[in-house]
């Protein structure tokens, strides 16, 4: 029995892997969106300043509108001129003219800013692009990595899982059968290991009559605290 017990030890070990390396494959993939996701919302400050250049061209395009509004009102002022029979009238249409002349120079002025401010954007998109494939560089080879540990780990499920395989086919039929029972209700612990005198799972001390039974007899010892199979490494055994 006490051979058996190696056996299955070495079986919950393998499970508490199996169970470690589940764990990992489940995790990589959402580590992997959450960088994907951080790495998309770097490109932001590109899309916003995109948005700004295109406002500002829109800006542009209505001013200059303005303008030809402005130039169509002089022309017809001029028309109008001609037709004027007094001095006060020629007077009148003549500083109309002169106002809107002034109003063009004023709206000129504020393509000019626009204009500017436009080669403002154009520069902060180029710097914010080569800031950004940098970043994406960064996120994407860390993106790979996981990748490259996910088939690691899958690979290495598939290997442990035979090993698996191989260490039930050594166990005891009952005992095994003991193991898978209490394997669903004890949240997959059910081998217990005892390092010196306290149960390696609920952590309580186990009597003292019960430890040396473990060592001396070959019936299988239960941790009266939590139920799981005790096992001990009976060192002192081989060295007597
Ligand atoms: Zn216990």
């Amino acid at each position: 029995m006490k051979e058996g017990l190696d056996v299955l030890y070495a079986l919950q070990l393998k499970d508490d892997q199996l169970k470690d390396i589940e764990a990992i494959i489940k995790e990589i993939p959402l580590k992997i969106k959450a960088l994907e996701d951080e790495r998309d919302s770097r490109s932001d400050v590109i899309e916003k300043a995109k948005k700004k250049l295109q406002h500002n061209g829109e800006e542009r395009k209505k001013l200059e509108r303005e303008i030809t509004v402005i130039k169509d009102k002089i022309a017809k002022y001029k028309e109008q001129m001609k037709k004027v029979t007094t001095n006060k009238e020629y007077q009148g249409f003549s500083n109309e003219i002169k106002f809107e002349e002034a109003n063009i120079i004023g709206v000129e002025e504020k393509i000019i800013e626009k204009m500017c401010e436009s080669d403002e954007i154009m520069g902060m998109i180029r710097a914010a692009e080569g800031e950004f494939k940098k970043i994406a560089d960064a996120y994407n080879q860390q993106i790979q990595d996981m990748l490259a540990n996910l088939d690691y780990h899958k690979n290495k499920l598939t290997e442990e899982t035979q090993s698996k395989k191989e260490l039930r086919a050594r166990v005891d039929p009952k005992l095994l059968k003991a193991y898978d029972n209490l394997f669903v209700k004890k949240a997959g612990k059910v081998v217990s290991y005892v390092q010196t005198d306290f149960c390696g799972v609920c952590n309580i001390k186990i009597r003292p009559q019960v430890l040396s039974e473990m060592i001396l007899s070959s019936d299988l010892l239960i941790c009266e605290s939590c139920g799981r199979i005790l096992f001990k490494k009976i060192v002192d055994e081989v060295e007597e």
